[in-house]
Order: C-alpha cells, then structure tokens, then sequence
C-alpha cells in the first residue's frame, strides 16, 4: 500500500521551495558582518524589478530563520520583565548593530512582573489520577497547602456568565468549550474568554478556583499558558488551564454523572515593579526621513517554550526583511523603523509605552504600521487598513504580492497586537496575513519551539515584508483621508 502527502496550501510558484534543501549555518566573518546563509537559487517572477530583487535575496537567503534561531537558542524563553527579556533586548541591540542598521536604540518602561511556581492538580475523586495543568499569567496563587475542592462544571464560559450569582461557595469551577481551528485565527477570540474573564465571572460567584480548558487546538498534554484579568471589585481568585487531552478526560467524568473532586496547587508569585523595554532600529530614509514605515514584532515569551512561533518568527521576519532591503542597495525614500515590542504577552505593555514615549516627538510622522505576530506560516494576504486612503494605496500595491502567492483581503483589519495603541492615535495600518492553522498547536505551550519553524515558509514572509516595506516606502499615498 502506498501513502501521498497532500500538498499544503501554498502558491504554485513557491511549491518548488519545499524540494529544496538549505544549510543552517551562519556566521560573522572578520568584517562583522552576519553571513544569514545562503540557499540554492528560487526562481519566481515579479514585473517590478525593484521587487523581483528584494524577493530573490528574501528566497534564496535564511534571513529571518536564521535570526530567530539566534534569539531562541541564544536567550531561549523571555517572560515579560525578566532577566531573559533584559538579555532579549541586549541581543537585539548587538544584532541590529551587526546588521548594520541606523538609530539603535532602546527605550525601558516598567511594568508589574509574575512568574510561575510549582503547579500540579490531581484528580482525587472518583479516581486518583494526574491532570497536566499551568498557571494563567498573572493568576494568583493557591494557599500553599493547595485546595482540595469538588468541582463543578460549566461547559462554556457563556454558561457560566449567566449562571446565578453565589452558589460555588469553596468550589473550584472547571469551564470546558473549544477552540475552532482556522487558516486566520478566528476562533481565539471566542475561546479565550473563559481564559480572560473566568477567574473574575467564577470569583464573582464565590468560587475558590478555576480550572479552564486549554485555549488552543492540539490534542497534545501540553496546557497553553497566557494572559489573564480580575476585575476590581471581585475577590481574586487563582486559574490555571488543563491540556485538552485532560480536559476530555474530565468531560467524560462529568458526563458520568459522578462528584468530582481536584486537588489544586498553583505557586505564582507577584514580583512588583520590574523594567521592560522595548527596542528599535531603523534604515533612514533617502528623500523623507521625518516619514516612518513601522514593521515591528514582540520581543518578549512565554516562559514554557522558548517563543519560536510567538514571537521568535516575528522578529526574524521584520528584522530579516529590513536586512533584505538594505543589502539590496535600494534606497527606500521614507525611514523604514523595526521596532521589538517588550512585554506584549501581559497585556500590549510595549505598544501602549511606545505610543507614550513618542506622542510628543514623531508618533504624527508615522505613516503605516505593521506588526508580525502570527507565527511562521505562509502569508496569503494583504490586507487593508480602514480609511478611504489607506485602501486605495494598498489595492494600489497589491498587484505586486501576486506572485508571491498573496492576495489582497479588504477586511478592515488592525495591524496587529502592539500596534493596537498606535491605530487608536491615528495611525494607518497594513497586515499581512499568515496561515495560523496551526499556530494554535503551538501558541503559549512548551512546545513552542524552534524545530516548528519551516524555513522555506519564512522566507516567503522576508519576501512579502522586504517588498511591503519597499512599497510603502515609495508610495505617493500617505495612507490617511486628508
Ligand atoms: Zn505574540
Ligand atoms: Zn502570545
């Protein structure tokens, strides 16, 4: 019997990218400069030929896997305001002075520090066994002799919401649903209420604990860390989330019939104020360098992977793409500004200090801004920003991402996470969107890692966001109604 692969989507004119093998050597030579490798030749056609270059040196270079697997193996993991993201950043100021850009620079913010302790929840009725559980971000932790509870189920979030209030007193609230898997990340939203606001809505009820389903779409015993939130007036509680695997488990439990008792240790700690930061650097512009193109990424991790997908790839791919244009020797005519957000896993900390600490000098000279945050899958589409302007001047470019397997998207959508702060002040956003199919596999577990990353397929993104940035660049548009 004999087997085929069936080939992922991706555009024909890169399929012959997926036979090619690739070296993951690199090195600094005497001069300083960083070699990122090079590939066998790829030939795809672009009838720009500005851009026809930028796409051969993107495709047939390792420049952002080869950046990204220095951030991961050089620092590894990078918890918003730990030493690691302290170390992330000294690696990004010696990397962009290696790679020769201008204006390195790093503006320091605080913000309020968390880790994680020991973690552990074992089923105690009606049968002894092991859940594999971690501690939301930010969650508070148990008594240090645990909490052993019954527990009662709630199979979504929505269900709890409308759950009368008390009633859960001394109880520890499990809160089941899915996540659906999607090419664009649809179903994070939905699914991550009950990781967001459970503590706060089960708190509110006099609940003792909380106890989610991951909120991700694998079926591995790797529970998925992030982000929570209490609400002022309501007693905090603590949350960790279950593997989805044992989140089945539990599910079939529950719908036994029979008492479900959990005992519950989670040991984080609150580490008050600690200094974040984040880093920035740029290529100065030829003919307009008071007009900034922003491509930015986030620095900082989880602290269970070592941040490949989120947001290791970011950072290769706006750095590498910025390293593309300047080897290309084109002279973009506006300044082109990599900026690496700090602190973005606890809440957008880095973009809202960025907004901050430029509002007063040059936040009106920012022309579009863009932010890679969704992994290293391939990017099929361009998508436009709101305004009138904003969107002819994308439809404008969007011929020439063609070729490159990418189409254009007039979905109103935001330039992503950390330049979330940044549209609210005004500013014009673009977004190229990558295949997340997986993504939610990986997002916020230990098995976020470097090994996930296809190599090929970040290429691809060098590519787009070498031509996207050139294209900006050059545009005669503003990108604003006015
Ligand atoms: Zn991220
Ligand atoms: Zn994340």
């Amino acid at each position: 019997m004999t087997f085929s692969t069936p080939l992922k989507s991706s555009a024909l004119s890169l399929l012959a990218l997926t036979l090619i093998g690739c070296s993951n050597e690199s090195s600094s030579n005497r001069s300083g400069e960083v070699d990122l490798g090079t590939r066998n030749e790829v030939v795809t056609k672009s009838a720009n030929p500005e851009v026809q270059k930028l796409t051969d040196i993107a495709l047939n270079g390792h420049y952002g896997y080869e950046i990204t697997r220095s951030l991961t193996t050089e620092v590894g993991a990078r918890l918003a305001g730990s030493e690691q993201e302290a170390l992330a950043r000294g690696w990004a100021v010696q990397k962009f002075r290696e790679l020769g850009f201008e204006n390195v620079v790093t503006e320091e913010f605080e913000i309020n520090g968390w880790i994680r302790g020991v973690e552990t929840a074992q089923l105690v009725e009606p049968s002894v066994q092991n859940l594999y559980i971690t501690a939301l971000g930010g969650s508070v932790a148990t008594p240090q002799n645990g909490i052993e509870a019954n527990v009662v189920h709630f199979a979504t979030f929505e269900d709890l919401k409308t759950a009368p209030a008390g009633g859960l007193d001394g109880k520890i609230v499990y809160i089941s649903g899915g996540m659906e898997k999607a090419r664009d990340g649809a179903g994070y939203g939905p699914a991550n209420q009950r990781r967001r606001q459970g503590a706060t809505e089960a708190g509110r009820r006099g609940a003792a604990a909380v106890i989610v389903r991951s909120v991700g779409t694998d079926s591995h015993r790797f529970p998925h860390t992030g982000q929570m939130g209490y609400e002022p007036d309501v007693k905090k509680i603590p949350i960790g989330a279950i593997s989805n695997p044992d989140a089945d488990q539990l599910d079939r439990i529950f719908a036994s019939g029979k008492d479900v008792v959990i005992n519950l240790h989670l040991g984080t700690k609150d580490l008050g104020p600690l200094t974040s930061g984040n880093v920035m650097a740029e290529i100065i512009g030829s003919e307009k360098p008071d007009e900034i193109i922003l491509i930015g990424a986030h620095l900082d991790s989880w602290d269970l992977g070592t941040g490949a997908v989120d947001d290791g790839a970011g950072v290769g791919i706006v750095m590498g793409a910025a390293k593309v244009l300047k080897d290309s020797g084109l002279k973009p005519k506006r300044t082109i500004r990599v900026v690496l957000f700090g602190s973005e896993e606890i809440g957008l900390k880095g973009g809202f200090a960025y907004v901050e600490q430029h509002k007063d000098t040059d936040l009106s000279h920012h022309i579009l801004a863009t932010e890679s945050d969704f992994g290293a899958g391939r990017i099929y589409g361009l998508q436009t920003g709101k305004t009138d302007a904003n969107k002819a001047a994308v439809r404008a470019m969007a011929p020439e991402f063609e070729f490159l397997g990418i189409e254009l998207l007039e979905a109103e959508g935001g330039g992503g996470p950390d330049i979330i702060p940044l549209a609210a002040e005004g500013v014009p956003t673009i977004r190229l969107n990558q295949d997340g199919y997986d993504y939610f596999d990986l997002h916020h577990t230990p098995d976020d890692t470097f090994d996930k990353i296809d190599p090929d397929a970040m290429a691809q993104n060098v590519a787009a966001y070498a031509a996207l940035i050139w294209l900006a660049s050059e545009s005669p548009s503003n990108f604003k109604d006015e």
